[in-house]
């Protein structure tokens, strides 16, 4: 009897110690924070290869900063700037088909094509409002009408393309296909506004767009999703007591004055996510509800009175209690 009860403490032993061996192998979680493509990025994931994948996600972000960037000479969006369209590489006829899709839709309220206009306003470096005669030109040079693909071959005839609204998005489908690969179940990857969620109900939070930048206002709870949120607080600057940031409307080449102060989109590509909540900061609260829902998207949009208006399908919670979830009557 008393072997028989060794026995079985000897296998629940085994048991414990293989589980607790599998679990130490694919539980491993790492984290990393980095800097990079002008902001923050950081990088949490549970799963087997959980280093590696820090260490590729990191190089990732790189190689794509060196694709996209129009302030890096050597990039392929600046030589495509420079001669006025080429040959595309493989990944960017994806990208451009898809800007220009969003670009259509939305009846040209994102606009890719506003470089030279964002460069008149100096965002990020000594912001100042620019001269009116001189933006009114570069505006009416520019339009994504400019841009024309025939299968990889670009042509640009006019404005100076820019990814400003899509690099961070890009950035997470990109490492979403490495967490893919390497069989990751959890994960956290936030690129600036845009975080890409791995696993079942994860929550994440919506920054106070009027108030304090470190507090979240609510929290959405989500599985597998990118969420992006455009806000007005981004390079943000005052001149002669008069507020100003970086969506620009492209009918006028001023910053967007529609009472928002950001927007949310919650969509499975990060491409989309980061297009579309730029795109529905510059339509405006009706407009943009009806873009996300064309392209079956969920939202959130925040106004200047502290109202918050989501899609049908979206799960908050308000923590602020300053701010109203109000419901969006068509
Ligand atoms: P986001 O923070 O994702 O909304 O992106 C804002 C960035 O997109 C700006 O800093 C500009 O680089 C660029 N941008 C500004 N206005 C527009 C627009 N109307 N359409 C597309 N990109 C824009
Ligand atoms: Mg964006």
């Amino acid at each position: 009897m008393k072997k028989i009860g060794t026995f079985f403490v000897v296998i629940a032993a085994v048991i414990l110690i293989a589980f607790l061996a599998w679990d130490a192998v694919f539980n491993k979680s790492a984290s990393k924070s980095f800097f990079d493509m002008d902001t923050v990025i950081s990088v949490e994931v549970i799963g087997k290869n959980a280093e590696e994948v820090l260490s590729e996600s990191e190089n990732c972000i790189n190689e794509l900063d060196k694709l996209l960037s129009r302030h890096d000479a050597d990039s392929e969006i600046s030589s495509l700037n420079r001669n006025s369209g080429g040959t595309l590489s493989y990944k960017l006829v994806g990208y451009f088909q898809t800007l220009l899709d969003v670009s259509r839709r939305s009846g040209g309220a994102f606009d890719f094509t506003l470089g030279a206009v964002s460069d008149l306003w100096s965002f990020g470096y000594k912001p100042k409002v620019p001269d009116e005669a001189e933006l009114k030109k570069t505006l009416a040079q520019s339009g994504y009408e400019n841009i024309s693909l025939s299968g990889n071959a670009l042509t640009v005839s006019g404005g100076i393309i820019d990814f400003g609204a899509v690099g961070k998005g890009i950035a997470l489908d990109e490492i979403r296909s490495i967490l893919e690969k390497a069989s990751v179940r959890e994960a956290v990857i936030s690129v600036g506004g845009s975080v890409l969620l791995i696993g079942n109900d994860s929550k994440v939070g919506i920054r106070n767009p009027l108030g304090d930048a470190g507090r979240s206002i609510a929290t959405l709870t989500l599985s597998d999703v990118c969420v992006s949120t455009s806000g007005s607080y981004e390079r943000k600057f005052e001149e002669n007591g008069k507020a100003y940031h970086h969506i620009i409307n492209p009918e006028t080449g001023y910053p967007v004055e529609n009472g928002l102060v950001s927007v949310t989109i919650v969509s499975e590509s990060g491409i989309l996510s980061d297009a579309l909540s730029t795109a529905c900061f510059v339509l405006g609260l009706e407009k943009g509800i009806a873009l996300a829902e064309e392209y079956g998207c969920e939202a959130v949009f925040i106004d200047e009175n502290k109202n918050i208006t989501v899609t049908d399908g979206i799960q908050i919670e308000v923590t602020d209690s300053n701010y109203n979830l109000v419901s969006y009557e068509q």
